[in-house]
């Protein structure tokens, strides 16, 4: 502090990693940014914060960032830097070429979780309006993509019930497939205060995280389940709650459909169910899954928290459905203390998927073929909108490869390192005539770009991101952009370059926008934020100030809806060939890809990825603690180095994905979630040989 003087003044932002959306005020001296310091009155975090929020901004200053627009004829051609309105205009005259000689189908773009709830608005307008098609998807097709579909399709919206606050409340704590202490640490850090005053915690996970056991905090149980049987597990919860009668009757007649009732508690009392079936299937002890349920149904205020290991799985959308079931059995929805929460990975995953950003679906979760909502846009936006959903983004790829997809406006992802079967993704890439990528550095992706176009940091902008609890926060610009353009104005010039004008003149006339389009922010404005900090969605009319706790007194589709869920195996599986289950996952101080945090020292706690193997299947390979190894799946294979654990349980190998000299996804497959297409990261069958490294 001494040398670097003291600030003369603070702009408070959010941060830009993951779904819990704490509050900093960024400190100033003159135009220089001094440092983060957690905001005490922010409502997610309440002035903590963890070592990616606090330390890892400076990725804004790096080198690698490019600032200039640039264009190239051809993949194999250099990078020629151009002027914005040269970059601006290329984007438009080939995507109208692609168009014109391919259809109005052939070209689509992807939104970003990393970018403002304002950018993701204007870019799904720009693929609606201006493309004439709704061929826009989101990097939350490969994360909770399942969570959104799932929960509406059993309370009527998609979205965690809870605010963090709720937590406290809470008696008994479900986690399951996610890793908090890594992921979300500062709301880890309020789960495990809530232990340390006596709360039960039951994990469900591959892996022994650090929640299974570290200071003063211990699990009650862990099920250590073998990947890929959530639903089954899950079933056999609802087993136990339903056939020992721990159903809250009183709940279920009240507030839920008591014929979808009386078929789920019919099906999930079948002997394929029991403990004992499952308990084989899963690897998991009988007795212990009975423990849990029990303590779920019946130890007070019982709160599930779940993560990507129950989305990321061919069943990703059936055990969230599963889980909602279990919460209304127990009755465990509608007050502080208990729900269904799923911990979005992201910034803001919750808001790019509130935006419009799936093919199917206009802002607020409204498909696209209901006409009375589609007709709200069209007189807004005065462009006619298609009725059909558009395609995904593995269905893009597809389409690509088959020769129909010609063009993909990339906006803040990574989509080559980051989905799943690179090679396939690579494929996709090269086939098409016009690939823009936008973003704060050369990605992979850009290697099979022919427009870049300079992304600018959360630091560069104002807008809004929504985190896990579906609270709306405010970003607000720091700094000048470094290219002299934020995201949302790229967005804006291609748009106009392509005749669909959009003329804001700030983020603030885009959320007017959206509130004036969008039922559940339509009482959302930059004067009420600025005026009350943050709210969480919906806030309208009936919720002036936002609903911290969702389906108080009834569920927003009407009765909730028990689901179905069989379990069905995952085409994933074991032989002689590719014996171990290969699960992935992420490390406190890196971030996704690590596109921004290996540009900060964050990179001195992890700089390569480590395959953790347990000692059993390490000393039959004679692999020792350290040796590089060769991963090899039926899709590809990558080389990293050994970690000898017994976290991971015999059989299953588990790696994080934050480094591109890894390439975790060069060996994940194409099996993807029955209703979203989510990729099943969690599941890969491989083979572990020692080798000489790269
Ligand atoms: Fe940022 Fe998440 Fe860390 Fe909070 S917990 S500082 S939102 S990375």
């Amino acid at each position: 502090l001494i040398e670097i003087g003291q600030p003369e003044h603070s702009v408070v932002t959010t941060c830009a990693y993951c779904g819990v959306g704490c509050s900093f005020k960024a400190e100033m001296r003159g135009e220089e940014l001094v440092r983060m310091v957690p905001w005490k009155d922010g409502k997610a975090n309440r002035g903590h914060s963890c070592v990616k929020g606090r330390f890892a901004w400076g990725y804004t200053h790096h080198r690698d960032r490019i600032v200039k627009p640039m264009i190239r004829e051809s993949i194999d051609q250099p990078w020629r830097e151009v002027s914005w309105d040269d970059a601006i205009g290329r984007v438009a005259s080939e995507f109208r070429r692609l168009q014109e000689k391919h259809g109005r189908l052939a070209i689509g773009g992807i939104t970003s979780s990393r970018c403002t709830n304002e950018e993701t608005y204007v870019m799904q307008k720009l693929i609606r309006g201006g493309f004439g098609n709704n061929n826009v998807d989101t990097c939350a097709r490969v994360c909770h993509s399942p969570t959104g579909f799932g929960l509406a399709q059993a309370f009527g919206t998609s979205a965690g019930t809870q605010d963090f606050d709720s937590v406290e409340h809470c008696d008994v704590m479900v986690v399951i497939g996610a890793n908090p202490t890594d992921a979300h640490p500062v709301f880890a850090s309020r789960m495990k205060k809530r232990l340390r005053q006596g709360a039960k915690l039951i994990v469900i996970d591959p892996r022994r995280i650090d929640l299974v056991r570290m200071p003063h905090v211990e699990a009650d149980h862990h099920l250590p389940l073998r990947p890929g049987t959530n639903t089954a597990v899950m079933n056999a919860l609802a087993h136990t709650i339903v056939t020992e009668g721990l159903v809250n009757e009183r709940f279920v007649r009240e507030f839920c459909d008591r014929d979808a009732f009386e078929y789920w508690a019919a099906f999930v009392s079948e002997p394929q169910n029991s403990p004992e079936t499952v308990g084989t299937v899963a690897g998991v002890d009988p007795e212990a899954i009975r423990g849990a349920a029990r303590l779920y149904a019946g130890g007070g205020n019982a709160a599930i928290y779940y993560g990507l290991g129950v989305t990321e799985h061919s069943q990703g959308t059936t055990t969230v459905m599963a889980i909602a079931n279990l919460a209304m059995a127990t009755g465990n929805l509608g007050r502080p203390g208990v729900g269904v929460n799923p911990l979005r990975g992201q910034n803001n995953v919750q808001g790019a998927c509130d935006m419009g950003s799936f093919p199917h679906e206009l802002t607020g979760y409204r498909h696209v073929s209901d006409d009375q909502v589609r007709e709200t846009f069209e007189t807004m936006w005065g462009r006619p909108l298609d009725s059909e959903p558009g395609l995904r983004i593995p269905n893009m790829f597809d389409a690509a490869i088959e020769g129909s997809f010609k063009g993909l406006y990339v906006q803040g992802e990574d989509i080559l390192q980051s989905d799943p079967d690179t090679a396939h993704v690579a494929r996709a890439l090269s086939s098409m005539e016009c690939v823009v990528v936008q973003d704060l550095f050369l990605n992979e992706t850009a290697n099979y770009a022919h427009v870049f176009l300079p992304g600018s940091t959360f630091l560069e902008k104002d807008g809004t991101f929504t985190n896990a609890e579906r609270r709306i926060n405010r970003v607000r610009r720091v700094m000048a952009p470094k290219s002299g353009m934020a995201d949302w104005e790229v967005t804006l010039a291609v748009a106009a370059a392509m005749g669909f004008a959009m003329p804001y003149r700030h983020p603030s006339e885009i959320m007017d926008e959206i509130a004036a389009l969008t039922p559940g922010f339509a009482g959302v404005s930059y004067d009420l934020l600025d005026r009350v900090g943050s709210v969480q969605w919906p806030c309208n009319e009936k919720a002036p100030l936002g609903t911290p706790v969702m389906h108080v007194g009834g569920f927003v589709r009407g009765k909730g809806n028990f689901l179905i869920t069989e379990y069905v195996p995952t085409d994933e599986r074991t032989g002689p060939r590719f014996p171990l289950l290969l699960t992935t996952g992420r490390i406190l101080s890196q971030y996704n890809v690590g596109a921004q945090t290996r540009r900060t020292d964050n990179v001195l706690w992890h700089d390569h990825d480590l395959l953790e193997i347990h000692p059993h299947d390490a000393e039959q390979r004679g692999v020792r603690d350290g040796d590089w190894v060769r991963l090899d799946s039926r899709v590809g294979s990558t080389s990293l180095r050994a970690h000898i654990t017994d976290r991971v349980a015999p059989g299953v190998v588990y790696t994080t994905f934050h480094h591109p000299d890894t390439q975790a996804n060069v060996v994940t497959t194409d099996i993807s979630d029955w209703a979203t297409n989510c990729p099943e990261y969690k599941v890969t069958a491989v083979q572990v040989a020692p080798s000489n490294g790269p």
